[in-house]
């Protein structure tokens, strides 16, 4: 579904953050992008939305180059999460979930069927939260209403980079169990960026190992547990 041939990203600067990269990611697929601080993960990841032009190479979606795809629709078709979920603080919850849906001009009564479908799904009960902003709610409470905006337009990719990286081990724990738990209904195509390899094995149906902008080895967790 997400296709890198020879990708590459040259900074301004002369950084070489990512060298041919080649591989492919399958629709439903959970695929996690592990390596060191500087490996290259967030370049990579940033590159499917086009947040980071390529400078070399191709990346189709489907079979089409993102090139030639407006980056307005494609973001919007592109779920994404990142570490510092970044709602917005004058928006109460239900207002941050619908964002996407409401750019896109969705009926009214959608929106809020869409919200409160998703509340549920991230374990968030709408007649506590939907009215509520995001100071109002913990760390762990702001991450869940994360990944129930990136859903919100149903996109079929999602991008989540370290998105449980600022949690506490508990938290973190119980929000891996619940992706997976969503995953398991909703199989999206997802691109999932972390630097702790238990997080990799647990979540990750193929994990991609980077150094230093290249890939280093790519498989299930059973493989790589096998062939460190
Ligand atoms: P990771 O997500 O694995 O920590 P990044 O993709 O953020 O790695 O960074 C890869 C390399 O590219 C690093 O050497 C980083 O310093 C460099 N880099 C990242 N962003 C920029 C930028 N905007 N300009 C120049 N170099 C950058
Ligand atoms: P832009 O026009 O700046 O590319 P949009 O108007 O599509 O962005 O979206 C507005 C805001 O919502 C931006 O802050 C963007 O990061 C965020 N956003 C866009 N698409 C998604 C998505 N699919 N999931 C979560 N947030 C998104």
């Amino acid at each position: 579904m997400i296709k890198f041939e020879n990708v590459s990203k040259k900074y301004d600067d002369g950084t070489e953050a990512v060298k041919s990269l080649n591989f492919e990611i399958n629709r439903g697929e959970l695929m996690v992008l592990i390596g060191p601080s500087g490996c290259g993960k967030t370049t990579t990841m940033k590159m499917i939305n086009r947040l980071i032009p390529h400078t070399g190479g191709k990346i189709t979606i489907d079979g089409q180059d993102i090139d030639s795809i407006d980056p307005v629709p494609l973001r919007r078709n592109i779920g994404y999460v990142i570490q510092q979920v970044g709602l917005f603080p004058h928006y109460t919850i239900e207002n941050n979930i619908a964002l996407i849906p409401k750019l896109k001009k969705w009926p009214e009564s959608k929106l809020k069927e869409r919200v409160t479908y998703l509340m549920d799904v991230v374990g968030l009960d709408p007649e506590v939260f939907a009215k509520r902003y995001p100071r109002e709610l913990s760390g762990g409470q702001q991450q869940r209403v994360g990944v129930a905006r990136a859903l919100a337009a149903n996109p079929d990719i999602i991008l989540m980079d370290e998105p449980f990286g600022a949690l506490d081990p508990m938290t973190r724990e119980q929000l891996q169990d619940e992706l997976l738990r969503i995953q398991a209904e909703m199989h999206k195509t997802i691109v999932f960026v972390t630097h702790d390899m238990d997080e990799a094995l647990k979540l990750g149906d193929r994990i991609a190992v980077l150094r230093d902008g290249e890939l280093l080895q790519l498989d299930t967790p059973d493989q790589l547990l096998s062939n460190p």
